[in-house]
């Protein structure tokens, strides 16, 4: 059976690879990527109010508000592109966005249809994010805030996927290997849950 809705979430800690990963598969399905950190990093390089208010914050490496964050991804899934679907990235990142979220959806009829955990350990991250700082400079990217950021990913986000879990739409896919094998991975994961491609 193959699935019509493609509503999908990627979740893994900084430097997993959830980016690069999220990008290939929403493109397999045809489904924007939403990014709330690439949104809010377009935002600061604009200058938007928007941008000025979380500046600091993403810099830090700390976490911009679930309120603004919520609105931000209300907005962003209520464009024409994403009713067919949409591959969350960054969002939800704890759990009173999980309830935020699941809440949105279930106003339109849906849920989230599976969730990507992409596991990659904490040393293997360091090393891939201390190379993206000499690459790409961000300024979320020094050992300071690479280490708060991880340390907010194991004590926040990594517990939403026990909520998910619970709902049995948890795929968790090992983060370590070449980029077309970990997609790989994925797609077979996804397959498994009855959704592939339209082209495939
Ligand atoms: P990311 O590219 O997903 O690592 O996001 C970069 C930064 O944007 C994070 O370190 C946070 O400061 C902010 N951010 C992104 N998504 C969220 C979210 N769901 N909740 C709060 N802050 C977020």
């Amino acid at each position: 059976m193959t699935n019509t809705s493609a509503r999908f979430l990627i979740v893994g800690p900084q430097g997993s690879g959830k980016g690069t990963q999220g990008v290939r598969i929403a493109e397999s399905f045809g489904i924007p990527v939403v990014s709330t950190g690439d949104i809010f990093r377009a935002n600061i390089k604009e200058g938007t109010d928007l941008g000025k208010k979380v500046q600091a914050i993403t810099a830090a490496g700390n976490l911009v508000s679930d309120e603004l964050t919520g609105e931000l991804v209300r907005d962003r899934l209520a464009q024409n592109d994403a009713q067919p679907g949409f591959l969350l990235d960054g969002y939800p990142r704890n759990r009173a966005q999980v309830a935020h979220l699941d809440e949105f959806l279930a106003g339109r009829g849906e849920e989230l249809d599976a969730v990507i955990e992409l596991d990659v350990p904490r040393a293997e991250s360091i090393e891939r994010l201390s190379l993206r700082a000499q690459e790409q400079g961000r300024a979320d990217d020094t050992d300071e805030a690479i280490a708060h950021r991880l340390d907010i990913y194991e004590r926040e986000t990594a517990p939403i996927l026990a909520v998910y879990g619970e709902k049995g739409i948890v795929d968790k896919i090992d983060g370590v290997g070449s980029l077309d094998e970990i997609t790989a991975r994925i797609m077979d994961a996804l397959a498994a849950r009855g959704f592939t491609p339209a082209t495939a």
